[in-house]
């Protein structure tokens, strides 16, 4: 890690007259002023902030102070529009080339670059392997890199883009363009891989607080998925946007259209649907309020919507990596959000089973990936201390997670466990075989079903020892002895086996402690839409709140008017502001964050319009 070298003492008043003027904002976050100053005076850096932590200005603000144009390379082409719209909105010179453009359009953008005129290009990684690009950009100037997504360089991550291996050689080309590379992804090892891969050992490092302490993590037990889910969103979330992420594209299907039939506005996302109408459902859900995007993790890096109220997770996300990206996505504008997880035994055995393909080092990896995750599961203790603790980081008991708002009960399992343990062995010893998790609980429930006539199994003296429990409640012990590796699954029908570790359990040594599953609540009747926690406009005055939606459905108007997503006009967190303070005169209206000099300029006039005809 470098020290900052030199800080040019006028690069201070410029980054922060650019972020108040331009962004409308009155002060930096944590990190991004020493980052800022750093880029600015010409050093380079490597960011690490989760989503919504304010990447972007890193990078925006030091290509607006430096001469020439800041080059970002972005992997989202079909993003970059949007990018692209959100900051000439702000006055700022913009533009992009891909694959996507018109010939025309692209012209324009390149003529602007050479003739100066363009604070930022965006521009796909693949560019940048062909020669006649490279030397394009040689005859304009160029302010810095920014490489944006910087986990894409690692192979061993579920992103990994071959052409940002290449990123490297732009410091050879232009060895005095300062270079930021930015994600939002990174355990100290994969930190360690982005650094080594693109030469950024000696570059300044941020590694910013990973917490999201506006996001409510929520993991319940699989009962009725799709029940679940839907008293989410109808008591917690209604007519608010989401994203809803399941394992495989027939889910994803099944699932919109699940929601559809009970009227809420969703839409599928997967690989398996062809460019334009994913173009088109992504457009949908960032353009339009309210819409539920169901999707598979091909959907949503990049996606800087910024009041995504609620991302579910109906199927195990494999490494806490992945769900914490993927969560993150929710509550970007700093407003309460829901992370929430319906998770089961099903999951577990479908998980391990696919962490026996593979090589060795594949296979460790990915084991070792899904016991953190199911460790995340099955904690009694706070989520999001574990979730840091994953990202090296230290965190105290939050108070907005469901272990510290509901403390989960624990239970002595050690008999039951044995129980199940001992049937297991009893039926790989006397008779050599081995069955999924649901006939060893037919078993200790002493179901006489087809297959246990068929295979004899009421003669064994197991059999039906297991009443005092639930089919549920084995299945929470099944479940956790599974994540606890107690218990391991194998093969085609995930027949369960004894480990190594089952021994001392069995032989009365370990005592075991478990998770006792909260029972699922039932459907609650009193609340109302809009009377949840997870409102932007939940906790404002009656007046303030009624305000809030006419500026919300002016900013529809708007924004529709003028072909963009609502954000581009307005966050939320400012049209809150606005309804919160009721400024009447276009100077108390520019004190508010977010507006800045060219928002002022645009719609001053209109919102204080909006502002006198309220009652
Ligand atoms: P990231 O790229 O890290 O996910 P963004 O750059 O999109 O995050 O920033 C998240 C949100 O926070 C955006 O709405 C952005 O405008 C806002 N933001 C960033 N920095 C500041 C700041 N200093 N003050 C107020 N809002 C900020
Ligand atoms: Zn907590």
């Amino acid at each position: 890690m470098a020290p900052v070298t030199s800080t040019s003492s006028t690069s201070t008043p410029q980054a922060t007259e650019v972020l108040r003027r331009v962004f409308g904002y009155d002060s930096f976050r944590e990190g991004q002023q020493e980052i800022i100053e750093h880029v600015v005076a010409g050093g380079d850096a490597l960011v690490l902030m989760p989503t919504g932590g304010g990447k972007s200005l890193c990078y925006q603000i030091p290509a607006l102070v430096r001469p020439g144009t800041g080059v970002v390379v972005s992997p989202l082409i079909a993003l970059m529009q949007d990018q692209v719209d959100a900051l000439r909105a702000l006055g700022v010179r913009a533009g992009f080339l891909n694959s996507t453009q018109e010939f025309g359009d692209r012209e324009v953008t390149e003529a602007e670059y050479l003739a100066g005129e363009l604070d930022l290009l965006y521009l796909a990684p693949e560019r940048l392997r062909s020669e006649q690009t490279l030397q394009f950009l040689s005859r304009g100037k160029i302010a810095l890199f920014a490489i944006d997504e910087a986990h894409c360089v690692s192979q061993w991550g579920h992103d990994f883009r071959p052409d940002y291996l290449r990123l490297s050689a732009l410091h050879e080309r232009w060895p005095d363009v300062p270079r930021i590379a930015l994600t939002a992804t990174a355990t100290p090892a994969t930190h360690a891989e982005i650094a080594q891969r693109l030469g950024l050992e000696q570059a300044r490092h941020l590694v910013a607080g990973f917490d999201r302490p506006n996001i409510r993590y929520h993991i319940e037990p699989k009962q009725e998925p799709k029940r679940q889910l839907l008293r989410l969103l109808r008591t917690e979330h209604d007519g608010d946007a989401g994203i809803v992420y399941c394992l495989s594209r027939s889910s994803v299907e099944k699932i919109a259209l699940f929601l559809q039939e009970n009227g809420i506005p969703a839409l599928p996302y997967h690989a398996g649907l062809d460019a334009a109408t994913r173009a088109a459902h992504q457009s949908r859900f960032l353009r339009e309020d309210g819409l539920v995007m169901v999707a598979t993790i091909a959907f949503g890096m990049g996606i800087d919507k910024p009041d995504v109220r609620f991302v579910a997770h109906l199927d195990l996300p494999k490494s806490v990596e992945g769900y914490y990206q993927e969560t993150g996505r929710a509550g970007r504008d700093g407003l309460p959000a829901t992370a929430w997880m319906a998770y089961g035994l099903q999951d577990v055995v479908q998980l391990r089973k696919l962490s026996t393909e593979g090589d060795e080092t594949h296979r460790r990896r990915q084991l070792d990936q899904l016991d953190a995750m199911l460790a995340l599961c099955e904690t009694v203790d706070c989520r999001r201390v574990r979730l840091l603790a994953y990202f090296g980081q230290d965190g105290s008991p939050c108070g907005n997670c469901d272990t510290c708002l509901t403390p989960p009960a624990t239970w002595d399992a050690t008999v039951p466990a044995q129980k199940l343990l001992s049937t297991v062995l009893r039926l790989q010893r006397e008779r050599n075989q081995r069955f999924g998790a649901g006939h060893l609980i037919d078993i200790l429930l002493g179901k006489k079903t087809e297959k246990v006539l068929q295979f004899d199994h009421a003669s064994l003296t197991v059999f039906g020892v297991g009443t005092e429990l639930s089919e549920a409640e084995w299945r929470a012990v099944v479940r956790q002895l599974l994540a606890l590796g107690l218990l391991t699954v194998e093969g085609e029908y995930g027949t369960l086996s004894l480990t190594p570790e089952s021994a001392p359990v069995l032989r009365g040594e370990r005592p075991l402690s478990l998770r006792r599953d909260p029972t699922p609540r039932k459907p609650d009747r009193s609340a109302k839409p809009g009377g949840s926690s997870a409102k932007p406009a939940a906790d404002l005055a009656p007046e303030a709140a009624s305000l809030f939606d006419r500026l919300r459905a002016w900013r529809a108007a708007t924004a529709k008017e003028q072909g963009v997503p609502a954000y581009v006009v307005f966050h939320d967190a400012t049209l809150r502001e606005i309804a919160s303070t009721h400024p009447t005169t276009l100077g108390e209206l520019s004190g508010i964050s977010g507006v800045g000099e060219n928002k002022l300029t645009k719609y001053g006039e209109a919102i204080l319009t909006v502002l006198e005809d309220h009652p």
